[in-house]
């Protein structure tokens, strides 16, 4: 009764499930299965609690100092968020009119996108991914649109588009903004943060949930010129003035410094998802070549719904979406070997 018309008419994200009711193989989030970076931990155990006493620093000056090192930037090319969902949303009132020509996604990609498109109002233009699931960047060009939203690797898809395919897309967008969703980037090793000193369009956007195992501490950042920047601080301070809490930035900087742990994390769970991908060939299946860090599945014959629903009823959960496109498919995280082994004696014995 008390609803406003937004809130009547809104369709929410919904996020992969978080069940504790029994004690799940958990390969449908993308999380990291590997613990966050020792120093992060140290940092942790070292925060005086005190502290939160206070508000914490509303710029995230040493977070974002910490960042801008570890990519190779100034620190005024950086801005911190809560997750890299809010980084994502604060993008649209940042770069986007609802009166404008509107921002170009694809059909298949991070179902969140429509979702912040419709909570600000702002028009959308829609292309359809090609019959490989690869992206139609052409088609991109053609649009009429104010901006892009490209997720590379693309989610639930794992595909991956080069830089230099990249950095000939923002070239002959150069009159677009082109925000990079690179939440699953360091899997593949093709980031386009060194684009945005050259490109002044180029907005890249990454996250510590996934190669740096903090999904729980819900901490994002976006790299471009200190005008981009400037954009998402003011949308930042039109809704919450501290989104990074004190103890995600002391946790964060340290994560974020600690390249040697990083770097074996990332490579652990690239051997594991080649190694799967493998096994779940020989099995017949067939698997799109991910440069992320999950697997984007096909069960022609049983669809992904049964597929999704047998592996839960034997402790496995991977995610599933029924939707045009997606319903053949399941996605599946990349866990420890020893999670891996779990979810292929499960699918063996299900597709028997
Ligand atoms: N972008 C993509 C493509 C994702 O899959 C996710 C994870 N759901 C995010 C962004 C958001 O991640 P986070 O808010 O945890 O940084």
């Amino acid at each position: 009764m008390f609803y406003s018309k937004l809130a009547r008419s809104v369709s929410p994200y919904t996020a992969g499930e978080q069940l504790n009711d029994r004690n799940y193989v958990k390969l449908n989030t993308n999380e990291n299965p590997y613990p966050p970076s020792p120093r992060a931990a140290e940092a942790m155990r070292a925060f005086d609690a005190d502290r939160l006493k206070l508000y914490p620093d509303p710029e995230a000056k040493a977070l974002r100092a910490s960042i801008a090192a570890a990519e190779g930037v100034a620190a005024k090319n950086v801005f911190c968020g809560n997750g890299s969902d809010e980084v994502l949303a604060l993008c649209f009132p940042a770069f986007f009119d609802p009166e404008g020509k509107g921002a170009c996604f694809a059909d298949v990609t991070y179902s969140f996108y429509p979702v912040f498109a419709e909570f600000f109002r702002i028009p959308t233009k829609i292309i359809p991914v090609k019959g490989d699931y690869s992206l139609d960047l052409e088609e991109f060009l053609q649009a009429d649109c104010q901006g892009y939203f490209l997720a590379n690797p693309n989610a639930p898809t794992s595909l991956g588009i080069s830089r230099r395919e990249i950095e000939n897309f923002v070239k002959r967008a150069s009159d677009k903004i082109v925000v990079l969703d690179e939440a699953y980037m360091d899997f593949y090793g093709e980031s386009a943060v060194p684009l945005t000193e050259k490109y002044e369009n180029v907005l890249v956007v990454k996250t510590f949930s996934k190669s740096y195992s903090l999904a729980g501490i819900r901490c994002g950042y976006a790299i471009g010129n200190e005008a981009l920047i400037d954009a998402l601080f003011r949308m930042k301070d039109c809704f919450n003035s501290y989104p990074v809490d004190g103890l995600c930035q002391a946790i964060c900087a340290q994560a974020v410094a600690d390249k040697s742990y990083h770097e074996e994390t990332v490579q652990k769970v690239i051997s594991e998802r080649e190694r799967l991908k493998g096994e779940l060939k020989s099995m017949g299946l067939s698997v799109l070549d991910s440069k992320s860090n999950f697997l984007f599945v096909a069960f022609e014959k049983t669809g992904g719904e049964f597929i999704y629903r047998s592996l839960k009823e034997r402790g496995v959960l991977v995610r599933y979406w029924n939707k045009p496109k997606l319903e053949n498919y399941c996605r599946i995280t990349v866990g420890t070997p020893a999670q891996n082994d779990a979810l292929l004696d499960a699918l063996r014995h299900i597709l028997r």
